[in-house]
C-alpha cells in the first residue's frame, strides 16, 4: 500500500519542489523590488537619523490590551517610540503624515517560536551535509525580512541547523546591518543522544561535523546550559519528547527525564534566562511543567490535568503551533517532509487541536507561535485563522499574538501594545480583523522603532 502511493508522492514532491522554488523567486523579486533605499538610509548602522517625527491615522487601533478597538485612531511617534494616542492629535509641521485609510492599527505581531535561518526545501536533518553556516545565515536574513514585512516584529527563535547563526543573524539586526524582526534566540538548542534534535541520523561508521548540542544527564545539560549563554544564546531550547520531523523516537515518547530537564532549569535560573522545551507527549509535557519551564512549546498532548498543572503554575505557559499542520496536510506544504514524518503529523493533528481547545476552554493565557519554516516564512499570521476556525476569538487570538506573548518574553515594558513609551512597532491590516481574521494575512503596512518596512496602505502628506 505504501508502495502504490510512494510514486504519487514522489510527483507531488517534485511539483511541489518546483512550487517552492518559484515561492523562493517570486519573494526575493518582491524583496528587491521594495523601495529598500528608505530602510537603508535610516538604518542606525549607517546614519543615525536626529529624531523624527511620524503621525499615523487609521480607521481604527486594537492596541492590545483587548478593550474595544479607538475608531478612528491617531498615534504619533518620535524616533522610536509612541508618544501619543488619540482618536484626534495635533500634527507638527515637521511631522511626517502617514494616513492609512480604511486599515485597522496594531501593535508589531511576535511569533514565539521560529527557526527563521531554515529553510522549508532542505530537512534539518540533510543540512549538515548540504549545506554551510554561511548559507544558513544569509538564507536566515532573507527570511528575517519576509517574516518582518508579514507584521513579525518580534520573533522568539527556536534554533538552527549550525549552533549560533541565530546569534549572528540577532547581532546583525540589533546593529541595523540587515533588516529583520527583534529576535530572542536558542543558539544550540539541546537534546538528548538519538533524541529530536540528533541531527546525526547517519551510519555510526559516516563522520559528520560536529554539532555539540546533545547533552545527557544534568551534568552535560548544565554545561550545555553554560555554553549556550557564553555563546549568546537569549534562553534554552530542550528537546522534552520525540518531534514529527525526526526518525526514530515517535513524538509522543519522552525523551529528558525530569531530572534532566530541571537541570536546566536550575543553571538557566542562575543567568537569569527561561528555559523553552518543545514537547508533544502529555508525560513528556507533564515532567517539563514540573520541572519548571518556561513554556511548553507545542504542547500537543495537552490533557485536562496538563491544563490544571499549567493553571497552578502561570509562570509557565502553552504554545502551540496549529497552522502548520494545516499548511502541510490540507494543501500543498513543504517539499522536503518524508512521507513518514506526514503520517506522524497527521496523527499529532487531531490531538493537537483538542489540547488547544481544551486550553481554551479553561481560559489559559496561550502563547501564540508558528514553527516557520515547517509552515512557509511569511505565512506566520495563518496561526490566527487556524485558531479562530478552533473557537478562539479574533480579540484573543490577537492579544495571545502582541500584549501575551510580549509578557511570555518578558519585553512586556518596551513591546505588546500601543502605548505611550512602548517602542515603536505597528503593522496595519486592511479592513477590520475583528470582522475577518484572514485580513491579517495581508499586512501593509510594517513598523518597526519607528522605521517603515512595509508601507502599502499609506497615502503621504
Ligand atoms: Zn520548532
Amino acid at each position: 500500500m505504501l508502495g502504490a502511493t510512494e510514486g504519487v508522492v514522489g510527483l507531488r514532491r517534485a511539483a511541489l519542489a518546483m512550487l517552492a522554488m518559484a515561492a523562493v523567486m517570486a519573494a526575493a523579486a518582491s524583496s528587491t523590488a521594495v523601495p529598500s533605499t528608505a530602510v537603508a538610509q535610516r538604518s542606525p548602522a549607517t546614519a543615525p537619523e536626529p529624531v523624527s517625527i511620524v503621525v499615523i491615522r487609521a480607521a481604527r487601533l486594537i492596541d492590545g490590551r483587548g478593550g474595544e478597538p479607538l475608531a478612528p485612531a491617531m498615534v504619533r511617534v518620535d524616533g522610536d517610540r509612541i508618544t501619543a494616542v488619540a482618536s484626534s492629535l495635533p500634527i507638527p509641521a515637521a511631522a511626517r503624515e502617514i494616513d492609512l485609510g480604511n486599515a485597522t492599527l496594531l501593535p508589531g505581531f511576535i511569533d514565539l517560536h521560529t527557526h527563521l535561518t531554515g529553510r522549508s526545501d532542505v530537512h534539518w536533518e540533510d543540512a549538515l551535509v548540504k549545506t554551510t553556516p554561511a548559507e544558513e545565515a544569509l538564507w536566515g536574513a532573507h527570511w528575517a525580512l519576509i517574516t518582518l514585512k508579514a507584521g513579525f516584529t518580534t520573533v522568539r527563535d527556536m534554533g538552527c541547523n549550525w549552533p549560533y547563526t541565530d546569534v549572528a543573524l540577532r547581532n546583525a539586526i540589533d546593529a541595523g546591518a540587515v533588516p529583520g524582526p527583534r529576535m530572542l534566540v536558542a543558539g544550540a538548542y539541546v537534546s538528548s543522544t538519538g533524541g529530536a534534535g540528533d541531527a546525526s541520523q547517519f551510519s555510526p561508521y559516516v563522520q559528520v561535523p560536529l554539532v555539540h548540542n546533545l547533552a545527557d544527564g544534568p551534568e552535560e545539560i548544565t554545561k550545555a546550559v553554560r555554553t549556550n549563554f557564553k555563546n549568546g544564546a537569549d534562553f534554552i531550547k530542550i528537546l522534552a519528547t520525540g518531534a514529527v520531523l525526526s526518525k526514530g523516537i515517535l513524538p509522543g515518547a519522552q525523551q529528558y527525564s525530569e531530572e534532566e530537564m530541571h537541570a536546566a532549569v536550575v543553571e538557566a535560573r542562575r543567568w537569569g534566562r527561561d528555559v523553552a522545551a518543545h514537547a508533544h507527549g502529555t508525560e513528556g509535557i507533564k515532567a517539563a511543567i514540573r520541572a519548571g519551564v518556561h513554556t511548553i512549546d507545542h504542547g500537543s498532548g495537552l490533557d485536562d490535568e496538563a491544563v490544571a498543572m499549567l493553571k497552578a503554575r502561570p509562570g509557565t505557559y502553552y504554545v502551540p503551533t496549529l497552522a502548520l499542520m494545516s499548511a502541510n496536510l490540507d494543501e500543498e506544504g513543504s517539499s522536503t517532509i518524508p512521507p513518514a514524518e506526514m503520517e506522524r503529523m497527521r496523527t499529532i493533528r487531531a490531538m493537537a487541536e483538542a489540547g488547544f481547545r481544551r486550553a481554551l476552554a479553561a481560559g489559559l493565557p496561550i502563547g501564540l507561535g508558528t514553527d516557520a519554516p515547517v509552515i512557509a516564512h511569511g505565512q506566520n499570521a495563518r496561526e490566527f485563522r487556524t485558531r479562530v476556525r478552533l473557537g478562539e476569538k479574533p480579540m484573543a487570538s490577537l492579544i495571545s499574538a502582541t500584549r501575551i506573548n510580549a509578557e511570555i518574553i518578558h519585553w512586556q515594558e518596551r513591546i505588546g501594545t500601543v502605548e505611550v513609551g512602548k517602542l515603536a512597532d505597528l503593522v496595519a491590516v486592511p479592513g477590520n480583523p475583528l470582522a475577518d481574521i484572514t485580513v491579517t494575512e495581508r499586512v501593509g503596512f510594517v513598523m518597526k522603532g519607528g522605521f517603515v518596512y512595509r508601507d502599502e496602505l499609506a497615502t503621504r502628506k
